[in-house]
């Protein structure tokens, strides 16, 4: 299996209304260039799936990724990130490349699979959809009436024989703005198939497929310190005169969360889910309580907007240990570190909490739905 999946990811999309590329926003309940990655790997037809991106958008890959994707960076334009991803593959013995916009999310793994097949009697296997619309040509001030049958729009996923783009690309000069152009010019054969209408490019904010409706939820955890237990907050062993009291290792942060996120999926909460009289529940990390509600949100296409939590104790200080704990969520929660937010609240010495006898958390979590 010598086929090798090229994603262009690196553009700036001039024409969306964000400072995050639209290839990084979310679409039916991923980042739109995931759609891409995800039935790439499932079509199990690809050796590897090279991603390109811009150097400065690195922030924006917070998903966890098969070993099969291989992330490169691009170029200013669009034939300038080809290149360096076919170059990337030319001591791989590549036998065929598939070339495909990050901002297309929507084609089918059928389509692959037609293009594969087309592949094994051609050198170059395009998808086009005909125009709905009325065409004309302008040139030099004339206007050419052209016929709609006759007007090709192309797509992308678009598969070529390796060693023919490989040379064909290394003696292009000019901008171009699909890999069918160069074997236009080239007087090389493409074999048009038919493409898919759903396989639209991503232009507009409009595009994305996000619901508008967006639920809240709020959780309070809290719990006894006492001696000879280690500490854990947000995931983090924090050193500690002494540790939280409880059925599970007792972090209070990741317990509200757990609430928040039950709350905002309208799903009871912790006590419910995790009965403290059940023995397989006895001294269980908290963590590995967090996982199944994650993944509960992620199947029911919720998106986690963001994460605000009131850490309340004496000690420790919350900002000594912040970004761990921050950082510690964001790989749990599987987000981004800059959608969550800790805080630290004192009582003013009052109570068990202003003792150091007990340490609570409140959170707030905000999620939407994709269609
Ligand atoms: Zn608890």
């Amino acid at each position: 299996m010598s086929n090798y999946f090229i994603i262009l990811a690196a553009g700036k999309g001039k024409r969306f209304n964000s400072n995050i590329p639209k290839q990084f926003h979310n679409h039916k309940g991923k980042p739109v260039f995931m759609h891409s990655i995800d039935k790439a790997i499932s079509s199990n037809l690809y050796k590897e799936i090279i991603l390109v991106i811009n150097k400065r958008d690195k922030k924006f890959l917070k998903y966890k990724m098969s070993n099969k994707v291989k992330i490169i960076y691009g170029g200013n334009e669009r034939s300038d990130s080809c290149f360096k991803a076919i170059n990337f593959l030319k001591n791989k013995k590549a036998k065929n490349v598939f070339i495909h916009d990050a901002a297309r999310p929507d084609f089918t793994i059928k389509l692959l699979e037609k293009l594969k097949d087309e592949l094994k009697n051609n050198i170059a296997v395009v998808p086009y959809l005909k125009s709905e619309n009325s065409v004309k040509h302008i040139q030099k001030n004339k206007i050419i009436n052209l016929n709609k049958n006759n007007i090709y729009l192309t797509q992308t996923p678009q598969c070529f024989k390796f060693n023919i783009l490989n040379k064909l690309i290394r003696k292009n000069k000019k901008k171009i703005t699909d890999e069918s152009s160069l074997y236009i010019e080239n007087k090389k054969k493409i074999k048009f198939v038919k493409g898919e209408i759903l396989n639209k490019k991503i232009t507009f904010n409009s595009d994305l497929k996000i619901s508008s409706r967006i639920f809240y939820g709020i959780g309070f955890d809290i719990h006894k310190l006492i001696k000879n237990k280690s500490l854990y907050l947000g995931g983090v062993r924090i050193p500690f005169h002494s540790g939280l009291q409880g059925h599970s290792d007792g972090d209070v942060i990741i317990h509200s969360i757990i609430d928040a996120i039950l709350g905002a999926l309208r799903k009871k909460d912790i006590g419910t889910l995790y009965p403290n009289n059940k023995s397989k529940f006895k001294n269980i990390r908290s963590s590995k309580m967090l996982y199944p509600i994650i993944t509960l949100l992620k199947k029911n296409n919720f998106n986690i907007n963001n994460l605000d939590i009131n850490l309340i104790c004496e000690k420790p200080k919350v900002s000594k240990y912040r970004n761990k704990i921050v950082k510690s969520l964001s790989k749990l929660i599987n987000i981004n570190k800059n959608i969550i937010n800790l805080k630290g609240k004192t009582v003013e010495k009052l109570g068990l909490i202003g003792k150091e006898q007990a340490i609570a958390c409140e959170s707030i979590i905000s999620i939407n739905k994709y269609e």
